[in-house]
């Protein structure tokens, strides 16, 4: 356990020098604000809050916290489901919200450069001017530096790839105030260790990323929701392996279980509550979207689907994905005193069967209420589990420690796309062995007096 020093007046007064004083807060509500992320992790505070403005703002802070052993948790907008941001030792919350820019669109190449306070959903407002968009989609208004730092993913992961698939280069201000490029804006890069992977996904614990070059995609001339309704989730799963087979490189995926269909249902979509395949093609010429739809539409009939709705309609579709979206707020809505344990296992796609039978296995001997809901062209699925008091807690979490173990045994991961945080690091040496005490050995190097957002991914430190 590290002894971190307190922060006191007189380093708010420094912190203030560096950031200026209208960028530093101790006030209670923004206290409490930055306490808590998304999730049902306990809230802890910080003691202070600094909105940094530029890279070496960022970087003065951290040689201060380093030189001081204080504490430094980097903040997006706290969107996080896994307690990632959350300052479990208090001292300075760094927010990056006042880096927000994009600092210039390479249209040519297909990349942005841009700051990490940015939203992405903003970011792809202003990117299709020049028909172009940043794939990765969490549901949330995320940023760029904590979808990074979480190695976020989404919907259209399964034919784009996650944040990490989708960056080239970076900057990182380091713990003793370095700052460093890593990274280039080629495509091909063969050059040395690639450290431009080493801080994505690191939840802030190597490094505050402080501007990032991206890869884009063109948007798609042609796009055609799928929405099939199948009697069995044993059905549904075997869709989700064939039509991943068969060659239709499918933009989305999505699988939802019957109490989860409900979520649809609610938003206005016209469907039976059923487990339920969402499905998504993008597509260069009309001719190879009618292909593709005929192709998956005889799949999931042939497997028995009890209906199958092909919408080309961009409104209409929008609509769909947006209740998609809002699969997770909808739930809260409908059960507005409970708490949610959302997990997020993943696995390779041949395993996804065996998976989802599992947690099936699970729901019905642990006797609890769960909403099946994945990006199952990914091998993923979030199971949420409402809980209300220590007793459902203890039955949720006891489910949620056997789901994990299963997955880590069928090759798969005990986080797919929300990051270790708080509630995974119990898991990390079951899943990455003597490999994660090489994770030790960088994070010593990069940060030897553990002031990056300490008590993640590594519970002892
Ligand atoms: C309704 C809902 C749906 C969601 N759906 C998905 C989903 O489909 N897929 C998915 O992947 N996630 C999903 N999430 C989770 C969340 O949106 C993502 O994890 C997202 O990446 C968090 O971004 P943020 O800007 O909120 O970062 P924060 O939560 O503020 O921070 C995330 C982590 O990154 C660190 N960090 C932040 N900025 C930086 C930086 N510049 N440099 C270094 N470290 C930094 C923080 O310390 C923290 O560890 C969902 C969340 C909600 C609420």
């Amino acid at each position: 356990m590290v002894d971190f020093t307190p922060v006191a007046t007189n380093i708010v007064d420094e912190l203030a020098a560096i950031v200026g004083s209208a960028n530093v807060s101790t006030g209670e509500s923004e206290l409490d604000l930055h306490s808590h992320d998304q999730s049902f992790h306990a809230p802890h505070r910080p003691e202070v809050i600094v909105w940094a403005n530029d890279a070496q703002q960022v970087a003065d802070v951290l040689k201060l916290a380093n030189e001081r052993r204080i504490p430094v948790t980097p903040w997006g907008v706290g969107s996080s489901l896994e307690g990632n941001p959350i300052p479990l030792h208090g001292g300075i919350l760094l927010s990056l919200r006042n880096m927000n820019k994009i600092l210039k669109v390479h249209a040519d190449d297909f990349q942005v450069t841009v700051q990490p306070g940015l939203p992405y959903k903003d970011m792809n407002k202003d990117l299709s001017r020049h028909g172009l968009f940043f794939p990765p989609d969490p549901g949330a208004n995320a940023t760029i530096g904590g979808m990074l730092a979480n190695n976020a993913a989404g919907i259209r992961t399964v034919k784009y790839g996650a944040s990490k698939d989708n960056v080239l280069a970076l900057q990182v201000a380091l713990a003793d105030g370095r700052l460093i490029r890593t990274g280039s804006r080629s495509i091909k890069q063969s050059a040395g260790y690639n450290l431009t992977q080493l801080f994505v996904g690191s939840e802030g614990t190597l490094g505050v990323i402080t501007e990032a070059t991206l890869k884009l995609s063109p948007i798609p001339e042609f796009s055609s929701t799928m929405i099939a309704a199948f009697p069995t989730v044993e059905q549904a799963i075997e869709a989700v392996v064939s039509v991943k087979g068969s060659g239709v490189d499918v933009a989305a995926l999505e699988f939802l279980d019957t109490p989860a269909s409900q979520t649809l249902v609610s938003r206005g979509v016209d469907i039976e509550p059923n487990p339920t395949l969402l499905m998504e093609v993008h597509n260069a010429h009309p001719e190879s979207q009618e292909a593709d739809v005929a192709t998956v539409r005889e799949i999931c009939e042939g497997l028995g689907a009890a209906s199958f709705v092909a919408i080309v309609d961009n409104t209409k579709a929008q609509a769909v994905w947006q209740a998609r979206h809002k699969a997770y707020e909808t739930l809260v809505q409908m059960f507005p005193t409970m708490k949610f344990h959302v997990m997020d296992v993943a696995v390779p796609i041949s395993a996804y069967p065996e998976i989802i039978a599992f947690v099936q296995q699970q729901i019905m001997a642990g006797g609890v209420m769960a909403f099946l809901v994945g990006h199952a062209g990914d091998g993923n699925i979030h199971v949420t589990m409402p809980w209300q008091d220590e007793k459902s807690l203890a039955s949720v979490k006891a489910m949620n420690s056997d789901i994990i173990h299963k997955a880590i045994e069928l090759g798969g991961t005990a986080t797919g796309e929300h990051g270790v945080g708080i509630g995974k690091a119990p898991y990390m040496a079951d899943e990455h062995g003597a490999g994660l005490d090489v994770m030790r050995e960088l994070k010593q190097t990069l940060d030897p007096h553990g002031i990056l957002n300490p008590g993640k991914i590594f519970p002892t430190l």
